[in-house]
């Protein structure tokens, strides 16, 4: 036995074994292919679960532009929305931010993340490409040979083994790269103490910005989906279980951070999606283990606070395929071997930001003295932005790039 799996299980050779058919996975596969190279994607859900996954919406320039470069960008186009304003609640005030006109001119094109990965999948398929369904990645054995061997259940529970020339990590958090990592991998975790409920509404949107409430009771977020679907979000009690809040209690809620009374009521209708969001960061470091290389939230996982969890995932399957064709095609390694700096470069600046964007929307809990400094801390930044053009470019330039 190996692993728990009988090694007489067959070998399936291909040149890269790509975990997980997120955006990173799919996106890796479909450049490789373009590229004639032989690779197969394992995915432990099902085709019908990955298409109603419903989280992230809001692709950046950047992201736009990798898929108009790859030819993947047509769905995008046809149905995303361009997007270019924040609006700000506080309890005093409100004021807008279209940072479409600032820092470097560029917008946010909205589109559903499941309908992205619908069509990465699509695309290659059709290609040709293989993806194995229901196919959970198990261990990768080997990552420090040139000859590493992917484990895996497959979909009637058998044991299968993949061994390919390299294997791309792009399965998320709780998948079988991060837990393949040697004991040395460096794991830098920050859990931000604060808790949102991720609700989809079965409802238009209510603003034509994204919404971004500061109230003493907790964050409040309003971000357009579609124009039938709308993404809330919602700070509650960490532990609080995702049923806790009745319908009506969570759009009551919504109306009062989101200070309705004052700016206009919001468009109600069924919440058809709860999920509870323990926001958290962590980096992994370095993002290459021999063989192995992780991409996406498998490399480093970012809290939703400022929308670039899939805008990193993108941006790195794009370096890591770059890589892997000039090694395959070529002969040359220096992409993969600066793979991981080039990455931990963009992480970084992606998880400061974020953090900052944390500190704005949230004061800690309380009424003390400590608690009041820091919610006058949080006016004060907000001021700032609201009046300072510099802030403002600063703002613009981090909001949307990557
Ligand atoms: P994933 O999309 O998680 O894909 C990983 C895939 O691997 C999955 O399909 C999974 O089934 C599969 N898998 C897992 N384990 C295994 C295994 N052992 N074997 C085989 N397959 C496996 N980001 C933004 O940029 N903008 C946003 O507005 C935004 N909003 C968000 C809202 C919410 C509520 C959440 C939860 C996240 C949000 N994000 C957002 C983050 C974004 O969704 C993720 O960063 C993005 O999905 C990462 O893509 P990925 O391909 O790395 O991983």
């Amino acid at each position: 036995m190996t692993d728990g799996h009988p090694t007489s299980a067959p070998d399936h050779l291909t040149d890269v074994v790509v975990l997980g058919a997120g955006p990173a996975g799919l996106l890796l596969a479909n450049i490789l292919l373009d590229h004639g190279i032989d690779c197969v994607v394992l995915e432990r859900a099902g085709r019908a679960a990955l298409a109603t996954r419903a989280r992230a919406g809001f692709l950046a320039a950047h992201t736009v532009r990798v898929l108009e470069r790859h030819g993947l960008a047509d769905g995008l186009h046809r149905r995303g929305q361009p997007h270019s304003t924040c609006e700000f609640r506080t309890e005093e005030s409100r004021f807008r931010l279209d940072y479409g006109g600032l820092g470097q001119g560029e917008q946010h094109t909205v589109y559903p993340q499941q309908e992205l990965v619908g069509d990465l999948l699509r695309r290659f398929l059709a290609a040709g490409g293989q993806v194995r369904f229901a196919t959970e990645a198990m261990a990768i054995v080997d990552a420090d040979t040139e000859r590493p061997v992917v484990t895996a259940r497959e979909p009637d529970g058998r044991p299968g083994r993949w061994r390919a020339r390299y294997v791309a990590g792009c399965d998320g958090r709780h998948g079988a790269a991060r837990r393949s990592l040697p004991a040395g991998t460096a794991r830098h975790h920050r859990d931000h103490g604060v808790t949102w409920l991720g609700l989809l509404a079965e409802a238009p949107p209510s603003l034509d910005a994204v919404g971004y409430a500061v109230h003493e009771r907790g964050f409040a977020g309003h971000m357009a989906r579609t124009s039938e679907i709308t993404r809330y979000y919602l700070q509650c009690a960490p532990g609080t279980p995702a049923d806790a809040w009745s319908q009506e209690r969570i759009w009551d809620e919504l109306d009062r951070r989101m200070h309705a009374k004052a700016y206009g009521p919001l468009v109600r209708g069924p919440i058809v999606q709860r999920t509870v969001v323990d926001l958290a960061s962590d980096v992994l470091e370095p993002l290459r283990h021999g063989t192995l290389f992780l991409a996406g939230d498998a490399a480093a996982l970012i809290s939703p606070s400022a929308a670039k969890g899939a805008n990193l995932a993108v941006l790195e399957a794009e370096l890591l395929a770059r890589a892997l064709t000039d090694a395959l095609l070529h002969g040359d390694t220096e992409g993969l071997d600066t793979y991981s700096a080039r990455c931990l470069t963009h992480i970084w600046r992606a998880q400061e930001f974020s953090h900052w964007m944390i500190g704005l929307l949230h004061g800690p809990p309380g009424t003390d003295g400590a608690t009041r400094f820091h919610n006058n801390l949080r006016r004060a930044r907000l001021h700032s932005l609201r009046t300072s053009r510099s802030q403002q470019d600063w703002f613009a330039e981090h909001y949307v790039g990557v």
